[in-house]
């Protein structure tokens, strides 16, 4: 029995997904699974649909994953603190898995960035008295209609409850019981209010959307993301972590350091190819043509954001255009 209270989510915390084609072509990438499919619509069937897995990490750390954004509960004697609330539809499933394996009172809980498929639980656990910590931005954007055309998402204007009640602007550090967790911005990466979070002793990094693991990521643009944003904050990443360090990505399995080191290197060499693109007067349907993450798709192109859709997310991250589309 759920100590929370067993209610359903909130009805108008809702996915408004709203039928736009990525950017008006016909829909023809390699992972594409119906034409004219959102990047949004694949990921909800995706999520929707999973099963929910928990994996330990030791040390009172558990990973709750499949029902949206990966979701990280760290245990002390008397309470529970969360990293991202998954999919609001799931949200029932996500808290009795949570209580049954940690079978403590969910306290507080950190939103690595405002997108729904992390913070679909604020309504219910906000309503439970949970308080919600997040980057100042996190509660700007949730609590006004935010509109994602690109990935065709329209979401926001939270109720009260699922709003952050503690924000911080930088940096911040929160203890839970023997774990001190350093919760980190790195300016603009995946959207404008992203959150990585360090905790230690457990040696263990919450990094959120900044790394998806392993596919081709959302560069949230309309929200202040940019492809620059993202390879710095890895940066960042990879300079606070070691070989040891467990990796919590926003989306997939628990990642090792060598893991991120990979994916930072695939996001450098994408940006130097479609940069030169651009160089050379190519338009964004022309970047695509030229196919320039063509050796990365085996292992980075099945998931919802197919090599088409990432090739224009980074064309138009670097050119300047496209940034509310
Ligand atoms: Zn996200």
């Amino acid at each position: 029995m759920n100590i929370l209270q067993k209610t359903r989510p909130s009805s108008f915390i809702q996915v408004l997904v709203i039928a736009v084609a990525m950017t008006g072509g016909v829909a023809r990438g390699a992972g594409q699974a119906r034409s004219g499919e959102t990047v949004t619509q694949k990921l909800t069937e995706q999520y929707e649909n999973s099963p929910l897995k928990v994996t330990p990490l030791g040390q009172g750390l558990y990973v709750f994953s499949g029902d949206g954004g990966d979701v990280t509960a760290i245990v002390d004697d008397g309470s529970t603190l969360l990293i991202d609330s998954g999919l609001a539809s799931r949200i029932s499933e996500l808290s009795d898995a949570i209580f049954k394996t940690t079978m403590r009172p969910i306290t507080r809980l950190v939103n690595t960035h405002w997108h729904f498929d992390h913070t679909g639980g604020n309504t219910y656990f906000g309503s439970s008295g949970v308080t919600i910590i997040s980057l100042e931005n996190v509660k700007r954007q949730l609590s006004s209609v935010q509109n994602i055309p690109f990935v065709g998402l329209r979401d926001g204007h939270y109720p009260s409850q699922a709003l952050p009640g503690v924000t911080y602007s930088s940096s911040m550090t929160l203890q839970q019981g023997s774990q001190k967790l350093t919760l980190e911005n790195y300016g603009p990466a995946h959207t404008d209010g992203d959150t990585v979070t360090y905790i230690v002793p457990a040696n263990v990094a919450v990094v959120g959307d900044i790394f998806s693991n392993h596919f081709y990521p959302i560069i949230d643009l309309a929200s202040g993301g940019s492809i620059d944003g993202m390879i710095h904050s890895v940066d960042r990443i990879l300079a606070q972590t070691d070989a040891q360090t467990k990796i919590v990505p926003g989306h997939g399995p628990i990642a090792a350091r060598a893991d991120l080191q990979d994916y930072r290197d695939m996001l450098v060499q994408v940006r130097q190819r479609v940069k030169d693109l651009i160089a050379a007067g190519k338009t964004m349907d022309e970047a695509v043509t030229a196919a320039p993450t063509k050796d990365f798709d085996a292992k980075w192109g099945s998931g919802y954001v197919n090599p088409e859709v990432f090739t224009k997310m980074i064309f138009s991250s670097l050119s300047g255009t496209g940034a509310s589309q």
